[in-house]
């Protein structure tokens, strides 16, 4: 073949696609009766935007990031996640944003990632993410987090579980941060090259290595809550005794930091097992100071991401996206040069009455037709050939019962049963 895509990347195909659009419908209608409202911000940014967000030394921005100039010489990236984009457009927007207390956000579109390509991890991902910006209440962590898996459980997917951590604010981060270094230390040689460079930079990412031998060396590693300064210490608890409170299935994960730096407080994953090594299918956060570094007033927010691409792996798996419905009522077959015209004709007017209709463009064959009509999945065929433009009827083939019926007007036709 001469032209395949891009690697790291796929194409959905309408059978998948369908099933897409059915979830996000869903998804959607849950995070509306959470109070959220879509905005729709480019794919593409300032890299500055980007680098100052999620952090210069994470391995997003050292390693992933698609970086480009356009003919004006402007520095460029393609969107690695939604964040940023969205911090940026609430400040530009500060006028149509200030008027609320809590302005909450989702927005749904495809990330790109310079990653190694794998199961459930791709170079051009779908997001779905809410952001909510304004409070620092830990009954917003909580409620978004119940969220997160009320949309889960709703799409069909069992045994999910949150796992949550702290990773501090500016306060405890250094004291956080110095433990890691000297747990480290020691077991440093085994460790790979990124970690080795991230020991210096940002010891925290060393958690988030990708590498599975590292992983094994951090076993033992010190818990960091017991670092936590009293204010984050007492949001984590409030966030834990209301997930308790509430029946929420949750694990404290010492080692969850997530791969972004402008997270403070409380982390979370909600992973499935049914994913292997990227089990995460959501995951988000805190972030208090990150619309103050990206030049805003000091506001706290909250926001999570559901991995689209991952989440059909999952609900496949379980048999959960077998094919929608068929969306096509009728598919219109037409025969000879008068009854190809009558096909048309009447496609334009059932169309015009929004009721779904395809018609079958080649002449000759009603089996030929028949085959179409049943590939997509249409209800009905409706049948025009010399009898009928003759004798001013339709022949109709219902292709659930298999029975086959005359009509006599297109206002019959649109009241057929779909
Ligand atoms: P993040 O933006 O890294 O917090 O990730 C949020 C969610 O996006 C993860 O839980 C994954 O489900 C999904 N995700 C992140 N990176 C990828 C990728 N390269 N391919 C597919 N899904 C991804």
């Amino acid at each position: 073949m001469k032209y395949t895509s891009a690697r790291g990347t796929r194409d959905i195909l309408p059978d998948e696609s369908g099933v897409w659009r059915k979830f996000i419908k869903r998804i959607t209608e849950i995070l509306i009766n959470f109070g959220y409202e879509e905005i729709q911000t480019p794919i593409f940014e300032q890299v500055e935007l980007f680098q100052r967000a999620v952090g210069d030394t994470t391995d997003i921005i050292e390693k992933e990031m698609y970086v480009f100039k356009d003919k004006g010489d402007r520095n460029l990236a393609l969107r690695p996640e939604g964040t940023a984009s969205i911090v940026r457009a609430y400040l530009q927007n500060m006028n149509y944003f200030q008027k609320r207390k809590l302005n909450k956000l989702f927005y749904c579109g495809p990330m790109f990632r310079y990653e190694r390509p794998q199961t459930g991890r791709y170079r051009q991902f779908h997001q779905i993410g809410v952001e909510a910006i304004g409070s620092q209440s830990p009954y917003l962590d909580v409620e978004t987090m119940i969220m997160g898996v009320q949309i889960f459980t709703e799409l069909g997917l069992p045994d999910v579980s949150i796992a949550v951590h702290s990773v501090g604010c500016d306060v405890c981060r250094p004291v956080i941060r110095e433990r890691i270094k000297s747990f480290v230390e020691s077991i440093l040689p085994n460790l790979c090259e990124d970690c080795k460079s991230r020991f210096h930079k940002n010891p925290l990412r060393i958690l988030d290595c990708k590498n599975h031998s590292c992983q094994n060396f951090f076993m033992g590693m010190p818990e960091m809550v017991s670092a936590l300064c009293k204010e984050c210490n007492d949001h984590f608890l409030s966030v834990i005794n209301c997930l308790e409170e509430n029946g929420v299935n949750h694990t404290v994960d010492n080692h969850l930091v997530r791969g972004l730096d402008y997270y403070t407080k409380t982390v979370f994953e909600i992973r499935s097992n049914l994913l292997g090594a990227q089990n995460a299918i959501c995951g988000g956060g805190r972030y208090d100071n990150l619309i103050h570094e990206l030049g805003g007033r000091k506001t706290p927010a909250f926001g999570f991401a559901i991995g689209l691409d991952r989440l059909y792996i999952v609900l496949n798996e379980l048999g959960l996206t077998k094919s929608v419905e068929g969306l096509l009522k009728f598919m219109i077959i037409g025969l000879g040069n008068k009854g190809l015209d009558q096909a048309f004709s009447l496609a334009i007017k059932l169309r015009r009455e929004n009721i779904a209709t395809e018609l079958f463009m080649k002449d000759g064959s009603i089996n030929e037709g028949l085959k179409e009509a049943l590939l997509v999945k249409a209800r009905y065929a409706v049948i025009i050939g010399e009898d009928e433009t003759e004798g001013n009827f339709f022949t109709v083939k219902d292709l659930r019962g298999k029975k086959q019926f005359k009509i006599f007007s297109v206002n019959e036709l649109i009241t057929l049963d779909n």
